[in-house]
């Protein structure tokens, strides 16, 4: 039985996450935090951009849930504490590896969700000031990205 509950916090958490990362992303990393995600957006000629520092600052909280969650041996904490890290570990392997292309894998992956997302958020990166964006969510893709996905496939045929 508690294990089904761990699982359900797992999801729970990896999921929340994307509200987190949507929340962070237009009011924080677009706010105050501009200096740190700007060369995210403006490109950067170094191997780390500014923005992985993020990364870091987002790794921490699971880490603590993870430790803590352990140390007490309170394991629904570790069940969202680990929900956390997935979300991460997805975020880089989707939004670092697969969509910029920083270590050059899955590049031919074509699948209709992973089209779109990729669209999506390239379409988030035209916008280059730190004001007025779109789709700052992430592995959630607003239906209006489907639409425009479908309309230029069949402007292509
Ligand atoms: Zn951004
Ligand atoms: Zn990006």
């Amino acid at each position: 039985m508690d294990l089904v509950i761990y699982f359900l916090l797992f999801i729970l958490a990896f999921v929340g996450m994307e509200f987190v990362a949507w929340v962070t992303h237009k009011y924080v990393m677009h706010g105050w935090l501009w200096s740190l995600h700007k060369d995210h957006h403006t490109g950067s000629n170094h191997t780390l951009e500014h923005n992985d520092w993020f990364s870091f600052i987002f790794a921490m909280p699971s880490f603590i849930f993870i430790f803590f969650g352990f140390m007490f041996q309170i394991y629904s904490i570790v069940a969202i504490g680990f929900g956390m890290t997935a979300y991460g570990v997805a975020y880089f392997v989707v939004h670092d590896i697969f969509i910029h292309q920083r270590i050059k894998l899955f590049r031919n992956v074509d699948n209709n969700y992973l089209r779109v997302l990729r669209r999506a958020h390239k379409l988030h990166h035209k916008h280059l000031q730190k004001e007025e964006g779109e789709s700052y969510g992430f592995l959630f893709v607003n239906k209006k990205y489907y639409d425009m996905d479908k309309n230029s496939l069949l402007d292509s045929k």
